[in-house]
C-alpha cells in the first residue's frame, strides 16, 4: 500500500474515533435517566374528575437517591405508577433512558417492569403460603429464570438484606420489619437499576424504618436509582434530594443540604395551611371511599 494510502486510512480511524465519542458523549449528556414533562394524569375525566397530576415535570439523573414527599392525596402514588410505567398520563410525556415511554411496545414495558425496576410497596404484598425463598423466587418464576440461577439470585438477596437465617420462614413468622426486608430481597434479586419504594416503612415500627432505610442506601452506595415517596419528613431527610408534591404539582425540588427534619416538617405544614390538601377537596366533592 502506498504511503498516501496508507496515512488516508490512519486519518480515516481516527476521526472516526474522534467523531464516534462526542456522539456517545452527546447522547449521555442529553439524555436522563428520568424525564418527565408536562404531565397530567387525571381520574374519570369529566364532571367529577380528579386531577392527580397537575402539570408535572421533572427529571431525575442516573444514580440519584431522590424522596418525593406529600400528604396523603398529594399524587404520591400516581406519580409512582408513571415512574413504573404501570400507568399511562392523561397528558404530557414520559422519557426513561431518553426513549419515549408512549411509543414502547407491550413487551418493552414488561421488560421495564420486570428487569429495570424494582417495587417496593407499604404492604410488603407477599404471598402467606410460600416461605421468604419462595416469595422471592416466585417472580424469577415467571421471568423464566432457570431453578439453579434462581436459587442462587435468591438466597443472594435475602443475604443482602440480612435475613439469611430466615429463608425458610413463612411472612406469618417474621416481624414487619421482616417481612418488608423479604419484599426488597424479591425486588432486588435480579438487580434492577431502579428502586422505587411507596411508604416502604408506612407500616413499620421507628426501628425497622431504620432498617429498611439503611438498605436502601446501601443499594444507592452500589450504583442504584432510590426513589423513596413517603409523607414523613423523618424518611425524606435521609434521601439527597428532596421532591415536594402537593396536590399534584411539584412546588419545591432542592438537594438535601442536610437539612433537619424539622425544617422539612415546617415547610410541609406552611404548604398545607396555604391551600386545603387534595384528599379533603376530593372528599368534600365526590365522596370518594379509599
Ligand atoms: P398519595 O399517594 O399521595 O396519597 P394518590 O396518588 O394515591 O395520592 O392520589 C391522588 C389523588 O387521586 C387523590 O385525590 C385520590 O383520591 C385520587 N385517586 C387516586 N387513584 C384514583 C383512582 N383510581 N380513581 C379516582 N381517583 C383516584
Ligand atoms: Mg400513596
Amino acid at each position: 500500500m502506498s504511503f498516501v494510502a496508507e496515512r488516508i486510512i490512519y486519518y480515516y480511524n481516527e476521526w472516526y474515533y474522534v467523531i464516534s465519542f462526542i456522539d456517545i458523549t452527546e447522547e449521555e449528556i442529553m439524555s436522563e435517566l428520568i424525564e418527565i414533562s408536562d404531565m397530567c394524569k387525571i381520574y374519570n375525566p369529566g364532571e367529577n374528575e380528579v386531577r392527580a397530576l397537575d402539570h408535572i415535570s421533572l427529571t431525575i439523573g442516573e444514580k440519584e437517591f431522590v424522596a418525593i414527599i406529600g400528604q396523603s392525596g398529594s399524587g404520591k402514588s400516581t406519580l409512582m405508577n408513571m415512574l413504573g410505567c404501570l400507568d399511562v398520563p392523561t397528558s404530557g410525556s414520559y422519557h426513561l433512558h431518553g426513549k419515549d415511554v408512549a411509543e414502547m411496545l407491550d413487551d418493552e414495558l414488561s421488560d421495564i417492569r420486570n428487569k429495570e425496576i424494582g417495587f417496593i410497596f407499604q404492604g410488603f404484598n407477599l404471598i402467606p403460603s410460600l416461605t421468604a425463598l419462595g416469595n422471592v423466587e416466585l417472580p424469577l418464576i415467571y421471568r423464566g429464570v432457570p431453578r439453579a440461577k434462581r436459587l442462587e439470585l435468591a438466597k443472594e438477596a435475602l443475604k443482602k438484606v440480612g435475613l439469611e437465617n430466615r429463608m425458610t420462614h413463612k411472612p406469618s413468622e417474621m416481624s414487619g420489619g421482616q417481612q418488608q426486608r423479604v419484599a426488597i430481597a424479591r425486588a432486588i434479586a435480579q438487580a434492577p437499576p431502579i428502586i422505587l419504594a411507596d411508604e416502604p416503612t408506612g407500616n413499620l415500627d421507628s426501628h425497622s424504618s431504620e432498617e429498611i432505610l439503611g438498605i436502601l442506601k446501601n443499594l444507592h452506595e452500589e450504583g442504584r436509582t432510590i426513589i423513596l415517596i413517603t409523607h414523613d419528613p423523618t424518611i425524606a431527610s435521609k434521601a439527597e434530594r428532596i421532591v415536594h408534591i402537593m396536590d399534584g404539582k411539584i412546588y419545591k425540588d432542592e438537594r438535601n443540604t442536610g437539612e433537619s427534619e424539622q425544617q422539612i416538617r415546617e415547610e410541609l405544614k406552611a404548604a398545607q395551611e396555604n391551600q386545603v390538601t387534595a384528599e379533603d377537596r376530593t372528599e368534600e366533592q365526590h365522596g370518594w371511599e379509599e
